[in-house]
């Protein structure tokens, strides 16, 4: 029996999220046995794609992104396959019987699961040598300030933003002092956006052809499947489109990123944001070009210290350190549920009615855009999902549907750690916890509200403000433990036992409500 010889092709599956410029498996295919002899495949893998009915502008731009990609590809000489296929090992096997590759070349996913199988799997599934490259979308992978730090050992955000800045050597001045004399301009960084302020718009794109056609598979997906609409989406779906959101935001958006970074507005959706991190985690964009592109324009004088400083802070201190976490906690980040929590997550998460203005407004802006800036999803969002004791999975899942930019390795640590504090503290210190005043502060959202973000307890008490008290009622004596929220457990002082049993009485009625109408019985 004459069995067929592989050709002396090697095969590199480029992932979805990987559309880098240079990519390391094309790159090392190439070196190895010449253009010519690799054959590259991208798979849209239904499997992948049906895991959780996701917003359909984020369909879009994936699949978009990902054959727009593969065109370049093309254009360039190389040979191409997109395979559309039940799971990604059915297309990867589609591929292989094609070409009878030698090997095939990959990647590390950016995520648990899909790393581990590409590692201790892949190659037997697929009877060739497979070889899965070191994953370099994050500046992590070049350089791990804390290599052995055990779990016993709680690195937090600051200590590992300033590691990475040293080595990096981001934002630091000729004595290795940061630029600016301080590390930290969170100070100036919280001024609420002034009564008709206006920000400029973010650039839209026009839609090419091939993303219409995308644009009408999506669109016919059922509701069990997507969410959303596919209508108005105007995301760059090209490495120089999302350049071009790159150079729009320098030039128009961040010198008053930093004062307004915390703001939150019912008019003004993305404000002072980038809007690049549904480009970063899709591999069109790369951290270290972002962060010296704001670096840059500081030394320009076109920025502020403080605007600048609070997005490298982002990118290089926040998103690092999330994928470091990530990396660090999986798997049982995953089952992270520190407070206890098992409430399904409410019904107005998927567009039922709610007369919290302020949820009600970004609810539906995430649903409809896919977007909504980091200061809402976690004070507004996960601040009230931690003090109405929501399922943390449920949350994640919710925030992995919905966003453009989510995938579970920012996911998990930014909700189940920084935002629910589900992870027994390793992300976050402490609690991000917050009543109606910070809101009203924040944001004008309170003056559409029903509620009334001063009162604590009656018909018109804001939920956020009974909540919160009952939060820091039930669990006073874990609380009082952490140095960080000293303050506001000391507030309980004020409560007597009067407005303590108001209190409890009120979140509890409002919790039921919450529960009967997740489960569809509105009572
Ligand atoms: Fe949100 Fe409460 Fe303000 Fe209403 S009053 S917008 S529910 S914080």
């Amino acid at each position: 029996m004459s069995m067929r010889r592989p050709d002396p092709c090697l095969s590199v599956w480029i992932l979805g999220d990987q559309l880098l410029a240079h990519h390391p498996a094309l790159v090392a295919a190439e070196q190895a046995v010449g253009r010519e002899n690799v054959r590259v495949v991208l798979i849209e893998s239904a499997a992948r794609t049906r895991r959780l009915p996701y917003q359909r502008k984020k369909l879009v731009l994936l699949f978009s992104a990902m054959r727009h990609y593969a065109l370049q590809l093309a254009v360039d000489g190389h040979q191409v396959q997109v395979i559309a296929a039940p799971s990604f090992l059915e297309g990867l096997r589609q591929h292989t019987q094609s070409c009878h590759p030698q090997g095939l070349l990959t990647m590390a996913a950016s995520e648990y699961r899909g790393r581990h199988w590409q590692q201790d799997q892949l190659s037997q599934l697929l009877g060739i040598p497979v070889t899965v490259l070191p994953n370099t979308q994050f500046l992590v992978g070049q350089h791990d300030p804390f290599p052995s730090a055990s779990l016993d050992r709680r690195v937090v955000m600051e200590t590992f933003y300033r590691a990475m800045r040293r080595h990096f050597d981001v934002l630091m001045d000729a004595r290795g002092q940061p630029a600016g004399g301080r590390w930290n301009f969170d100070d100036q960084n919280r001024r609420p956006l002034p009564r008709g302020h206006q920000p400029p718009p973010l650039p839209g794109f026009a839609t090419s052809a091939m993303t219409r056609q995308v644009m009408a598979e999506v669109a016919t997906l059922p509701s069990a499947q997507a969410t959303g609409s596919v209508d108005g989406f105007d995301f760059a779906v090209t490495r120089t489109e999302a350049l071009a959101a790159l150079e729009d935001f320098l030039t128009h958006r961040l010198r008053s990123f930093g004062p307004y970074e915390d703001a939150m507005s019912a008019q003004h959706a993305t404000l002072y944001h980038s809007v690049l991190s549904p480009y970063l985690n899709l591999g069109l964009l790369e951290p270290l070009e972002l962060v010296r592109a704001a670096e840059q324009a500081y030394h320009a004088g076109r920025v502020p210290i403080n605007s600048a400083e609070g997005f490298v802070r982002q990118v290089l201190g926040w998103r690092e350190y999330i994928t470091w976490q990530y990396w660090r906690l999986m798997p049982a980040l995953a089952e992270a549920n520190g407070w206890d929590a098992h409430r399904p997550l409410p019904a107005f998460f998927w567009g039922e009615p709610t007369e919290m203005a302020c949820l009600r407004r970004v609810v539906d802006r995430a649903i409809s855009t896919g977007y909504s800036h980091h200061i809402e999803r976690l004070m507004l969002i996960c601040n009230f999902c931690l003090l109405a004791g929501i399922e943390p999975t449920a949350v994640d899942d919710w925030f992995l549907s919905t966003y453009v930019d989510a995938y579970e390795w920012v996911m998990l640590p930014n909700v189940l750690g920084m935002g629910l504090n589900a992870d027994g503290g390793q992300t976050a210190t402490k609690p991000y916890v917050a009543s109606a005043a910070y809101i009203s502060r924040m944001s004008d959202y309170c003056q559409g509200c029903r509620y009334n973000p001063k009162q604590r307890t009656g018909a018109d008490a804001c939920p956020f403000n009974f909540l919160y008290w009952n939060f820091l009622l039930s669990h006073e004596d874990t609380l009082r433990q952490n140095p960080r929220l000293g303050q506001s457990v000391l507030g309980l002082r004020h409560l007597d036992d009067a407005e303590r049993g108001r209190v409890r009485a009120e979140a509890e009625r409002f919790l039921q409500q919450l529960s009967a109408e997740a489960a569809g019985d509105p009572a």
